[in-house]
């Protein structure tokens, strides 16, 4: 597969259904993790006049065009843009894989699927979102409105831009809201590249806009008077000054998907193939780069051996198929850039002293970002790397014997997003799961989420959910009208 789209091309912000100079001109380089040759330097940085003036192209689109669409009509527009994005995407996620290190062996399958499922499934929610009714047994009819907020905003992570464009746009405009994206400042070109779709499949200009730019551009959003919402999803860090700033400013709604230290717990009975199989793409999709990764593995010491035996062979078979993204054979590709991997390699070399590397650790290659599948076991009770999040493709797997001790580490970090149960015993998964922390538990399986169940963290992983119905009511607020 050769690039079809020029990242060259992407110099201007998307306003109001059309490219336009940054007001700021600033800009973004963009390098190759592969290699960290140049890709871009024209990407711009937007500015305040630049986020004012999407945002009152919003605001007009909002009470103007759009809030005059039927359910029907949205609806149709979100069929329209799933057609559009069959031929198109892949070229659009290619974009941004030579800036994140994704693979586009993912993009036939895994992301396009998951962005078209995501949009199938709210183009059905536009006219089934029911508001409520009380009866006048006091004399007042109740009747209770779902309205949408207005003028939101998505800031996103590096790790699947277009996929947060979709998963944050399709329920916020399901809605009738209106969105502004920043994608992150490490992946702006997909996003930039897909907005100009949704015009052409019906909505209006001013629906979607998007805007590049770093962490202050994202602030500029995150403080601004006349933005309602901010759905955020990235680091920990990031998410409570986003909570600040929405504080400060006009106590905006604020959504925050933050970042986990998923647990897997495998009991003696569980079906050993099928939990390495979980454990091993876990932690190694987009090389450890995603919020549910299975950063930690508990194992039932009576099966300790044999399944350490078995998840580093896979691991080890993985670290052959580390390469280059843009390689369609590639499985898994380096880290973000330079930043990103040297804090990864620092966390490795700070984690020998604190547990037993048993597998990878090492520089992989001689250029570009490459970390390779890195295990280690026995770690000291509190180590670091067993309680902060690492982001790369780094695991700690460690025995324990009882449940209520395994329950325990689970839940021995601030963290709260996802883990896994792997067991035969149905009382078992069900008890275990009500007791661990966090807000998503696959049993039998980890690191896995569905566009129909709501998806976020517990604790320090976040606040409020995203998916399914529950994504709706993130982005609508009730009314109550009193009729006398
Ligand atoms: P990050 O917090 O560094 O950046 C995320 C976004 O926030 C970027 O667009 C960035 O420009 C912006 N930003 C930075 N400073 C800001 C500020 N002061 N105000 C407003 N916006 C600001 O995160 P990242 O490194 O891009 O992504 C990795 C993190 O995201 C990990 O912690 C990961 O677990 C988390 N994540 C969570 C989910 C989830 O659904 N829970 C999904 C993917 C990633």
């Amino acid at each position: 597969m050769a690039p079809a789209l020029s990242p060259k091309s992407y110099s201007k912000l998307y306003i109001n259904g059309q490219y336009v100079d940054a007001i700021s001109k600033k800009t973004l380089t963009l390098l190759n993790p592969k290699d960290n040759t140049l890709v871009t330097e024209s990407v711009p940085n937007a500015g305040a006049e630049d986020v004012d003036l999407a945002v009152s192209y919003a605001e007009d689109a909002f009470t103007g065009p759009w809030s005059t669409f039927t359910a029907a009509e949205r609806s149709a527009c979100f069929l329209r843009l799933v057609n559009i994005l069959d031929d198109r995407l892949p070229d659009i996620l290619y974009l941004d894989s030579l800036t994140t290190g994704n693979p586009i062996s993912l993009i036939p399958t895994r992301e396009k699927n998951y962005i078209k499922n995501c949009l199938l499934y709210y183009a059905g929610w536009t006219d089934k979102q029911r508001g409520d009714y009380f009866p006048a047994d006091d004399g007042f009819v109740k009747l209770v409105r779902h309205e949408p907020l207005g003028v939101c905003a998505a800031i996103n992570p590096y790790n699947s831009p277009v996929a947060s464009l979709f998963i944050k746009a399709a329920p916020c405009l399901a809605t009738g809201n209106v969105l502004i994206v920043k994608p992150s400042e490490k992946g702006p070109l997909g996003s930039l590249a897909v907005a100009p779709l949704f015009e052409e499949a019906g909505f209006p200009p001013g629906v979607l806009q998007v805007l590049s730019g770093d962490g202050r551009t994202g602030a500029l959003l995150a403080e601004h008077m006349r933005i309602r919402k901010i759905s955020f999803t990235g680091s920990v860090a990031t998410g409570k000054k986003i909570q600040i700033a929405a504080a400060k400013s006009n106590l905006k709604r604020v959504t925050l998907e933050l970042g986990g230290k998923s647990p897997a717990i495998v009991f003696d009975d569980a079906n050993l193939e099928n939990a390495v199989n979980w454990t091993v793409n876990g932690i190694l999709a987009r090389s450890g780069q995603v919020c549910v990764a299975a950063s930690r593995v508990y194992v039932h010491e009576k099966i300790f051996q044999d399944f350490l035996e078995a998840y580093c062979k896979r691991m080890e078979a993985a670290s052959h198929k580390l390469g280059n993204p843009q390689d369609d054979t590639t499985a898994y590709g380096p880290l973000v850039d330079q930043g990103a991997y040297e804090r990864v390699r620092k966390m490795i070399e700070e984690a020998h002293s604190e547990a037993e590397l048993v597998l990878g650790g090492a520089q992989h290659g001689t250029e570009g970002c490459f970390i390779p599948p890195t295990v280690f076991i026995n770690p000291k009770p509190g180590a670091k790397i067993i309680t902060d999040e690492v982001f790369g493709p780094v695991s700690v797997v460690q025995s324990f014997k009882y449940e209520e001790e395994v329950i325990g580490f689970a839940n021995d970090t601030e963290y709260g997003l996802m883990a896994g149960v792997f067991t035969k015993d149905v009382s078992r998964a069900l008890r275990v799961s009500a007791k661990i922390q966090s807000g998503v538990v696959g049993v039998n399986c980890v690191s896995q989420m569905n566009i129909q169940a709501p998806f976020g963290g517990s604790k320090a992983s976040g606040i409020g959910r995203e998916f399914g119905e529950y994504a709706l009511r993130a982005f609508t607020e009730p009314k109550t009208v009193l009729i006398k």
